[in-house]
């Protein structure tokens, strides 16, 4: 992959500032032309695309499909629809004191901003970024991963083609050429990726006072109400494990369930891993299963399932030169282990018995808060309880993985799993500034005269 040269990237900050200033983003049409143009830049090179996908990841079609080129279609095409409607300014509710003023919140766009962009879902957690920063009227730059130098180089190579070179820029490379975006003034910045370098892009927006999104990880918990749909849990759960072979920032990263539950759980957990995979996983047989992203990220998988002292129920098998790493069941994990260490980010599923619900809750209360959390269970009131006395960016009962894609709901983590929120309208006010705005007549003073000095007693008293 082609790294963009650090001396020309003072010169695209540039470059796009006065793109910003140019006004052209002013015209909603505009704005809707260049919305349209990303959603071509995607769809008419969703083979290339794919074949991208399948060469960073190791990505079969299905997930390809499924969970990124559909939705950054959808992302594109959701904000060109609404580009009116999200831009009208709105009038506050109606006040007898100051409906005269005329106050009215107009939606402005921030300026020129930033995104960077993670290797996970390199497309959908770029392209759905750009649509609502576009919508919102500002000039991007693009920082996609430096993990997946098939989309990110695609990505380079589209951009100028689709797009107008004043409003959207692509930068590539790694820590160097982060660290110079990172020293240059944004209007805002949306970073998706680990909590450990969102500080670092905390820190750098910080010097600036720059408004810092942040999209980041953790470890999500699924507990298991033993009164829940066994077989639904178990398909659901596993397929929240094994899709992009783990690495996504919703997956469930460990499971919660009742010490008396746990090996009728397990045995579910083996019976669907029998019907996903009936040969194997291992990407040459099926051609179904992601690897891991690079050989630091199978490195570090790879050392967490060799330090568990839990029990293996299924899986454990491992290739280091393709990277790939089987789907794993790890039973009669305790606290301490390593797969309970980090946030997995890989296709190890640990299971914690605890000694009831209760004690699930208490067990995700004592950690960070995680960016999604999942109850399995077929009771109200056991959903509730686990919702109401737990903080996570989501609150999902019965599904995994799904949610980030459902119109209408935000996404976004909570203290360390993220702060803002993205996805639809939700970009759209990332990166929109609330501008407040009156137009007061010059009879208002009739009413309001008592405001100027001198401020006699009469009008002290009045
Ligand atoms: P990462 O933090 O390693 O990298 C993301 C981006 O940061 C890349 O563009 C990279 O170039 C840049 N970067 C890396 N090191 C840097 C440094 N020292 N200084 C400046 N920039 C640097 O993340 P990743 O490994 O690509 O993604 C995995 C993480 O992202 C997981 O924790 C996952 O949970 C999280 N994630 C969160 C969401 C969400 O929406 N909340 C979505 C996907 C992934």
């Amino acid at each position: 992959m082609e790294f963009t040269p650090l001396d020309q990237i003072d010169k695209i900050h540039v470059e796009l500032r006065s793109g910003f200033n140019s006004g052209k983003l002013k015209s909603l049409a505009y704005r809707k032309y260049q919305i349209l143009q990303l959603g071509y830049l995607v769809q008419d090179n969703a083979e290339r695309f794919n074949d991208a996908l399948a060469s960073d990841l190791g990505r079969p079609t299905l997930e390809n499909n499924f969970l990124e080129i559909g939705p950054s279609i959808g992302d594109t095409k959701q904000a060109y629809q609404n580009v009116e409607k999200w831009s009208k300014p709105e009038k506050p509710a109606f006040s007898l004191n100051f409906t005269a003023m005329r106050p009215v919140v107009r939606k402005e766009p921030k300026g020129v901003v930033l995104i960077i962009s993670p290797f996970n879902y390199p497309l959908w957690l770029t392209i759905g970024p750009v649509a609502g920063a576009l919508a919102a009227g500002n000039a991007v730059a693009i920082k996609p991963s430096e993990n997946t130098p098939a989309v990110s180089s695609l990505l380079a190579e589209l951009v100028p083609k689709y797009l107008d070179q004043d409003l959207v820029r692509v930068v590539n490379g790694s820590i160097p050429e982060t660290t110079k975006l990172l020293e240059l003034q944004w209007d805002h910045i949306l970073y998706t990726g680990s909590g450990r370098v969102g500080k670092i892009v905390a820190a750098a927006a910080a010097k600036h006072l720059t408004p810092v999104t942040l999209e980041l990880g953790g470890k999500s918990p699924v507990v298991i109400d033993p009164n829940c749909d066994l077989e639904t849990a178990a398909r659901r759960i596993l397929w929240g494990k094994v899709a992009n072979a783990g690495q996504t920032c919703v997956a469930p990263d460990y499971i919660l369930v009742p010490r008396d539950f746990q090996d009728t759980f397990a045995d579910a957990l083996k019976n669907t891993y029998d019907k996903f995979y009936p040969e194997s996983a291992k990407p040459s047989v099926s051609g179904a299963y992601a690897r891991l992203i690079t050989p630091q990220a199978f490195t570090r998988v790879n050392a967490l399932l060799k330090g568990t002292k839990g029990t293996v129920v299924f899986g454990g098998e491992t290739d280091e030169a393709t990277k790939y790493i089987q789907p794993t069941v790890v039973k009669d994990v305790q606290p301490d282990d390593t797969l309970m260490s980090e946030e997995i980010f890989g296709p190890i599923l640990p299971i914690v018995p605890v000694k009831d619900i209760d004690e699930a809750i208490a067990f995700i209360n004592a950690r960070d808060h995680p960016l999604a959390l999942y109850v399995f269970s077929s009771d109200n009131a056991v959903k509730a309880k686990v919702f109401d006395n737990t903080q996570s960016g989501a609150a999902i009962a019965n599904e995994v993985l799904i949610h980030p894609g459902v119109d209408g709901l935000p996404f976004g983590g909570i203290g360390p799993s993220g702060s803002g929120y993205h996805t639809g309208k939700y970009t759209f006010d990332i990166f929109t500034h609330l501008r407040a705005s009156m137009d007061s007549p010059s009879w208002v003073d009739k009413i309001l005269a008592a405001r100027y000095p001198p401020y006699t007693t009469k009008k002290v008293n009045a």
